[in-house]
């Protein structure tokens, strides 16, 4: 591995545009807190619409010519990309523990996935051209290729900042697209300057990846409703991914969404309890929970409910709590803001309200929320209706299959799913019936595979991400016909 080479050329309070550092117009910044510590550490700039023209001007600028540089040597300049991300890894894992208390363990998970997005955006190849004969008219000739679709702009979220904005960017720019990215406010550096930090390392050309921090509430409509870009990606909640797609569709740029989930983790009286258990803690405590693909409700048969509670809850009570910038033992940090951890405490009281039993957990201080485990859980209480993102676990009973069907379709959500059943027969006839883009058996729902398609059905998104799926929304098919012997133009003698 080489040298480490990160260093910020913008002390990360300038935006990056058309290959420069420049300050927002504004003049405005926005603080960025350490979530464990609630302490700002630095502060970037509020872009402005101006700032997002500015973007977007010069990834139309770039484009063309980005379009035409020969594919090995585009591939030359994302391989760049690749070895600054490896040559930088310490660097990268700290500004992660500290922008977004990432645990060690995890920093290494998304660093794994985030170069796993660009080894991938290396491997993607539009479909070659083909000619097909003409289906009515003698003598010609159609040519289909595939073009790149121009420029892309990326929205992405703070739960995995690196790796969702580069899942978008890596393979836009491999495939000949320019980029204008926004990450989220609360994660800025890791999801969008430092990402700008490491393409200038690695030659990307000026304008091809362009960055502009800022409020989604003041520049989201402007990135989403530009009249440049033609594809808009948007990672984030269904909410805002639902007025992003209008906002987009008004210029008939495509919007490809990866939005919320309300995962559920069925446990049938067929499963290996403690494997079960041990991967219902994981899909739930993981990130403390925020994963869009997170364990949402567990649901087990009644056989084993009370055994699985136990286990559940030494499993929650065996985390390693603490700050992740200044302990790498840690294996559960904070919620990442005040939003999250009021609406989980909201959900966990509402929850009790109604009838459920606290098994461990339930409280809150600072950033910190406990790990929890709730029993006695009806689909309708707070914490399992609403995708509560969070390090909670409502478990619910159910009797049979049909019964467990239900209870998990029960959700306008359809994003990931896990089924764990000995038999493989009926573990895969439930995998069937799940509605959800992503099913796993005898695994939890948080898996991510460069091999095969992410996305979710109902209000968790439109298009997939990886492979053909990710070339066939980056990429758009052109008709090219050639006539050879002169037609007959029937209306002229
Ligand atoms: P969010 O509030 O929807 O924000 C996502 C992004 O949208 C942020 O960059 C945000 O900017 C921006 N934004 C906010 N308002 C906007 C507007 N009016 N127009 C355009 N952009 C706007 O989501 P989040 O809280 O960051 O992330 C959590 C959600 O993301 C959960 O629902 C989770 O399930 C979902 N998610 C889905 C996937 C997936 O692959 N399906 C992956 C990860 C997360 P600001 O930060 O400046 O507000």
């Amino acid at each position: 591995m080489s040298a480490p080479t990160l260093e910020p050329q913008a002390d990360w309070n300038q935006l990056y545009i058309d290959g420069e550092w420049r300050e927002a117009t504004g003049g405005e910044t926005i603080p960025v807190e350490n979530p464990a510590k609630q302490e700002v550490f630095t502060d970037v700039p509020a872009g402005t619409e101006a700032d997002v023209d500015a973007a977007y001007e010069a990834a139309e600028a770039a484009q063309s010519d980005w379009a035409a540089t020969p594919r090995e040597e585009r591939n030359e300049i994302v391989q760049n990309l690749l070895e600054e991300l490896n040559a930088n890894f310490e660097e990268i894992a700290g500004l992660l523990a500290t922008e977004a208390g990432t645990p060690g363990y995890r920093a290494m998970g998304e660093f794994a996935t985030a170069t796993g997005d660009v080894e991938m955006a290396l491997e993607l190849e539009p479909p070659e051209e083909e000619v097909r004969p003409s289906s009515s008219i003698d003598d010609k000739d159609n040519h289909i290729v595939h073009e790149p679709v121009g420029v892309v702009g990326v929205i992405s979220p703070w739960n995995f900042p690196l790796h969702l904005s580069l899942r978008a960017l890596a393979p836009a720019i491999a495939l000949g697209n320019t980029v204008v990215l926004k990450p989220a406010t609360d994660t800025p550096i890791t999801g969008g300057l430092l990402i700008a930090t490491l393409c200038e390392a690695a030659g990307v050309p000026d304008g091809v990846v362009n960055v502009v921090t800022g409020r989604g509430s003041a520049i989201g409509d402007r990135i989403a409703g530009h009249p440049i870009p033609r594809v808009v990606s948007f990672t984030g909640s269904t909410p805002v991914g639902k007025g992003v797609a209008e906002t987009a569709g008004k210029n008939l740029a495509l919007p490809a969404l990866e939005l919320g989930g309300n995962a559920p983790f069925i446990v049938t009286d067929e499963a290996d309890l403690e494997r079960a258990a041990r991967a219902g803690a994981f899909g739930t405590f993981f990130h403390q929970g925020q994963v869009c693909i997170s364990i949402n409700r567990h649901l087990v048969h009644e056989d084993l409910y009370d055994e699985y509670v136990d286990l559940l809850v030494d499993h929650a009570e065996s985390l390693v709590i603490g700050d992740p910038s200044e302990n790498e033992d840690v294996t559960f940090g904070p919620v990442q803001n005040e939003t999250q951890r009021d609406d989980l405490v909201e959900f966990i009281e509402g929850s009790l309200e109604d009838g459920a039993t606290l098994e461990t957990g339930g409280e809150a201080d600072g950033l910190f929320v406990e790990p929890t485990v709730l029993s006695d859980v009806t689909n309708d209480m707070p914490t399992a209706c609403n995708e509560h993102f969070g390090p909670v676990a409502p478990v619910i009973p159910f009797s049979d299959d049909d019964e467990a069907i239900e209870l998990a379709n029960d959700t306008e959500y359809g994003l990931s799913a896990a089924v764990f059943c000995e038999d493989e027969e009926r573990a895969r006839s439930l995998a069937d019936r799940v509605e959800a883009g992503m099913v796993h058996i005898n695994d939890q729902p948080i898996n991510e595979d460069h091999n095969a398609p992410f996305g979710g059905v109902k209000q968790s998104g439109l298009g997939r991400y990886h492979g053909e799926w990710i070339t066939r929304e980056l990429t758009e098919p052109k008709w090219i016909s050639v006539q050879g012997e002169e037609r007959d133009y029937f209306i002229f003698e």
